[in-house]
């Protein structure tokens, strides 16, 4: 594995090559070939409360590519969400999350888990989106009150009223919504009042420098105060020190997922990590 950087440390082409397009075209085939052989899995991290108990997880995805190991989201969801290759892999993810949270259920020590996925706009936009998922959840035989979809604030701007049918049809069986890397997208603040959501997700950027940025800082603040005002819940992204957690839960904020409790964990490492938990 080439350790050249990249968010996760691990990154397959360089740059250079990256932007040929031969690597595209092999990037493509590969993607494409990977979906139909399953070479993918779901990591969960793990996510806690103010008194640090587990709350659930969301679910991350991994390639394991036959020859260049685990590859992270960033490597490929944009070639994914680019040649419509994601409404099949997000099919995928969804079935995965939505059997291990009906696997969950029957176990003492993770029947209260909750489990949040991510969305790409791609897939959103489906027609048949909303169908999919209920279809998905009741196959499963998985608690919808315990299935959470991660959105993005660019994709749900896009065409608002398909959105909110959507997410009210979703949301009308169980299911809630998070909207994540909150303060990155536009902030469209109109919208937000008019949108089924039931929490915000303070983006990790704004975590990371709540501490030696005055302006990070006032901006965690603030996406607090207006989950708050909004009805809504609010979780921090990204947490990984104590003065961070601390800064954050002086400031209203009791949910939190990052590094400083756990990273994304392969499922037997997190069930692990769960009866740990509970001893
Ligand atoms: P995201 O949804 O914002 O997920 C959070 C990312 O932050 C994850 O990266 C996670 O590993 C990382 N992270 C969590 N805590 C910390 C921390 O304390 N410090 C640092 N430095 N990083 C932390 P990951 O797993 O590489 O995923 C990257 C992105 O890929 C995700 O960002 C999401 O947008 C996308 N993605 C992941 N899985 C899926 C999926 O199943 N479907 C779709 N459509 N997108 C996905
Ligand atoms: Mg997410
Ligand atoms: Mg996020
Ligand atoms: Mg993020």
């Amino acid at each position: 594995r080439a350790k050249t950087g990249g968010r996760n440390g691990i990154r397959f082409f360089d740059p250079e090559m990256q932007a040929s397009v031969s690597a595209r075209t092999a990037l493509e085939s590969e993607l494409r070939r990977a979906i139909r052989e399953k070479q993918f899995v779901l990591h969960y991290q793990p996510q806690v409360d103010a008194g640090g108990r587990l709350t659930g997880a969301e679910a991350l995805l991994r390639w394991q590519h036959p020859t260049r190991g685990l590859v992270f989201p960033d490597n490929f969801i944009s070639v994914a969400e680019e040649t419509g290759m994601i409404v099949g892999l997000g099919r995928w993810v969804l079935e995965t999350a939505c059997e291990q949270l009906a696997a969950w259920a029957k176990r003492p020590e993770t029947a209260h888990l909750s489990l949040a996925v991510n969305v790409s706009a791609g897939q959103f936009r489906q027609t048949d989106f909303v169908n999919r998922v209920l279809e998905t959840v009741r196959q499963s035989g998985a608690d919808p009150l315990r299935l959470k979809l991660e959105l993005t604030e660019s994709m749900l701007l896009d065409d608002i009223e398909d959105t909110i049918t959507k997410m009210q049809a979703m949301k009308h069986h169980g299911l809630s919504f998070s909207l994540d890397d909150f303060g990155t997208g536009y902030s469209s603040l109109a919208y937000l009042k008019s949108l089924p959501l039931s929490q915000l997700k303070i983006d990790r950027s704004f975590v990371t420098d709540v501490h030696t940025d005055p302006n990070a800082a006032a901006i965690a603040k603030t996406i607090v105060f207006l989950a708050q005002s909004l009805g809504l819940t609010v979780i921090a992204e990204g947490v990984e020190t104590e003065v961070q957690r601390r800064f954050l839960d002086e400031n209203g904020c009791r949910d939190y997922q990052g590094y400083l409790f756990s990273r994304p964990l392969p499922l037997d490492e997190f069930e692990r990590f769960t009866v740990k938990r509970e001893e």
